[in-house]
Parts: C-alpha cells; structure tokens; sequence
C-alpha cells in the first residue's frame, strides 16, 4: 500500500541539480554579490513580465518599501489597500510614516473591490496598493482607472502572481510599478527575494538609489562637483537592501523553469476543481474571465467553519500542512493600537473565519494529491454538519 513519505506544505520550493550548480558557479567566482548576476536576472525578468526596467532586492517586502519611496509616499499621507494580505503590504507603508486606509474585499476572489475605493479617496492619498490575492489578478483597467481619475500612483503587490495573467497580459508592467517575492513559498525562488517592475525611468533610479543607500555614482547627477573617480554622494536616506549574486543565479535559473512550475500548479488547481466540484462541505477558489491565475495558494472556503481549530489540527497531523490566508491586518496588536478596530472590514473577516490553504506546488505527485484529497474530505466530513 502507498504511504505518504514527506509532509505536505501549503507550498514549497522546488530545487533541482541544474539550479544547484548554478549557485556553485558563482559561489567559485569574483563576485558573490554587486557582481553581474544581480542585472542578468533583471533583465531576464523584465524579459519574462515585459516590462523595461526591473529592480531586485533583498525580499519582497524591501521591494515595497522602495516601491512606496519611489512613488513619493511620505509623513501624514494616506494609501488604500487591502486586508486580505500578508502584513508586509501594509507595514511598507508605515515605515514611511503613511495611514494604511483598508478597503473591504470581495469574496468570491478575495481581492480588494473596486467599487469601495472611490469613497475612501481623501485629499491625503497617495497611492493604492493591490494585491493579487493567491494569485489571481485584480480587475487592473478598472483600479488604473480610478488612479488615473484622482492622480494616484498604482502599486500591485503580485508576490503571489508572478507568471498570472490579465486578459492576455502578463503581470509586471501594466500597474504603475509591480512588486514580487522570491521567498520560497512562491511561484519561483532566490531563498530570500524580491523585485519591483516598472515602465517608468523616473521610479526605476529612485528604487536603484533606494536599494544602495540613497548613493549615486553617476557624475552628471552630482549636486556638488566630483573629487575624484572614487567620488559619489548620497541623496536620500536609502537602505542597503542588495540583494547577492548567489541569489540571483539560483532566481535566473528558477526563472527558466517558471512555464513547467506554473503548468504544474494549474494542473494541481484542475484536479481539485474537478475532483470537488460535488462536493459541498466547501467553496472552490475561481478564476474570473479576465484572470489567469498563478495558483500560488489554492484557498478553498468551509461552509461550516465552527470546528475549524480541529480540522486545521487533524490534517496537520495527518502530515497535510494547511495554512489560513489571511488574519485581517488590521486585527494584529500592533495596528489594533494604532486604532483599527475589528468588524472594519465584514468580507474580508468572513473570508478568514472561513479559508484553509490546501497544498499546489509543482513536484506533487499524483499519490499525494490522492492522499489530499481523500484525507481533506474525510475530515472536514467529520467536523462537519450536515
Ligand atoms: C510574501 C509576501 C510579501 C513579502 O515578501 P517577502 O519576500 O517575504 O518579504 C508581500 N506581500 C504578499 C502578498 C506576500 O505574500
């Protein structure tokens, strides 16, 4: 009889031989990091989005911190973004001393909807802040439009939607500037990375500053004359957020892969659809017309979630490593104290009583994702009623 040998995370790297010795290569070279590999891997990747410039850092969540710096977000100012998303989206923000103003999501995506962002337009905003939840695309021509229509920057935090689709397009160049993670629960790894794509000149050499410090060493920029070849100058108060060359070899060698590691997660996503589309102790995650997903998380929804803290227990320990996506941002401590308070945002805290993460990541075998299958119905069967 078949048994299950590894436990199953919600999602996970796959690292092969080819991506290893990649990494070695660069480990016996000149340059472990600032060396020729950080700019390989931009190019590839603004290649691959279809993007002209891209930036990448050392995770994702520096990424939009430059993301926000670029896009002029400073003390006292407003952006709209939404609850249903890893802390990171939002934190980037307060570093820059700037009010997190959250918008409700809709349930079916569980992405933030369009249609409540106007009302909380105010004189302070500055930007809106997306996020393509598990993957799949926000509804961009309209929330470019609403940007466009009251002189706001549009960022999209696609962490989750590298290689996801927007009627035809791919994700990376068509918000004002799109942020990615490498970290390896993503669609593709560096261990710990990110990037910012944008058409934009003007953003690209504020991030390239952002990232080093605020330093530039291009002469014709130079607010006082030069010393001297060994001369720069600082300009803004930046960060070191490099990220290594051995990085970016195994994230160039990651990318070259990425059409099989999508191929794969939609094939998982297939299955589950096909496999439950009976089943009705649960919803299935959907794909909007204009959407093509990346299948980062395959979030299904409990219809009856009283028992969730046991279900969550049982197939955890029946080695299915489920996760929930997400706890409202604004529920966390930190922000209760800033003075959101709970019940801001109803869609988004349902979302959460009721979501488990089941495991897609390219390199499940078809056994296991029996196992999944089998086990998942058999216990939410179990703590359900019916
Ligand atoms: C993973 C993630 C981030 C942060 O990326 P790191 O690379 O872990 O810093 C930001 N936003 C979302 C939606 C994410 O899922």
């Amino acid at each position: 009889m078949w048994k299950l040998n590894r436990s199953l995370p919600y999602s996970r790297q796959l690292i092969e031989e080819d991506d290893i010795n990649e990494v070695v290569k660069v480990l016996k070279s000149d340059f472990i990091t600032q060396g020729p590999m950080i700019e390989k891997f931009e190019k590839a990747l603004s290649k691959f989005v279809g993007a002209k410039y891209c930036v990448v850092f050392s995770s994702g969540t520096a990424a939009l911190h430059a993301a926000y710096f670029a896009a002029g977000l400073s003390h006292g100012d407003e952006f709209i973004t939404t609850p249903n998303t890893f802390a990171a989206t939002s934190n980037a923000g307060l570093y820059l001393g700037a009010k997190p103003i959250f918008v409700d999501i809709e349930s079916d995506t569980g992405n933030i909807d369009p249609n409540l962002i106007e009302q909380k337009i105010t004189s302070k905003t500055k930007l809106i802040s997306t996020v393509d939840y598990s993957g799949h695309p926000v509804d961009i021509d309209v929330i470019r439009d609403i940007a466009r229509d009251h002189d706001l920057i549009f960022i999209e935090d696609a962490a989750h939607a590298l290689g996801a689709k927007y009627k035809g397009k791919n994700i990376g160049a068509l918000a004002d500037m799109t942020i990615f993670s490498f970290h390896p629960v993503k669609i593709i790894t560096t261990g710990e990375g990110g990037a910012v794509c944008t058409n934009r000149e003007e953003f690209y050499e504020k991030l390239l500053m952002f990232r080093q410090h605020g330093i530039t060493k291009d002469k014709r920029k130079f607010l006082n004359s030069s010393e001297g070849d060994w001369y720069y100058e600082m300009h803004e108060l930046g960060y070191n957020y490099r990220i290594t060359d051995i990085q970016c070899a195994l994230g160039l060698s990651q990318l070259r892969k990425i059409e099989r590691f999508l191929k794969e997660r939609r094939e998982i996503a297939k299955k589950y659809k096909n496999d439950f589309a009976d089943v009705e102790l649960f919803d299935l995650p959907i794909e909007k017309e204009y959407a093509k997903s990346s299948w980062h998380i395959f979030p299904i929804k409990l219809k009856d979630y009283s028992k969730k803290v046991n279900i969550f227990g049982e197939l955890r320990e029946k080695g299915i490593i489920v996760q929930v996506h997400y706890i409202p941002v604004y529920w966390h401590p930190y922000y209760q104290k800033l003075g959101y308070s709970k019940g801001l945002c109803p869609k988004a805290e349902e979302f959460y009583r009721r979501e488990l993460s089941i495991p897609i990541f390219p390199g499940l075998s078809e056994e296991e994702i029996n196992y999944i299958e089998n086990t998942l119905f058999e216990v939410i069967n179990k703590y359900s009623k019916s």
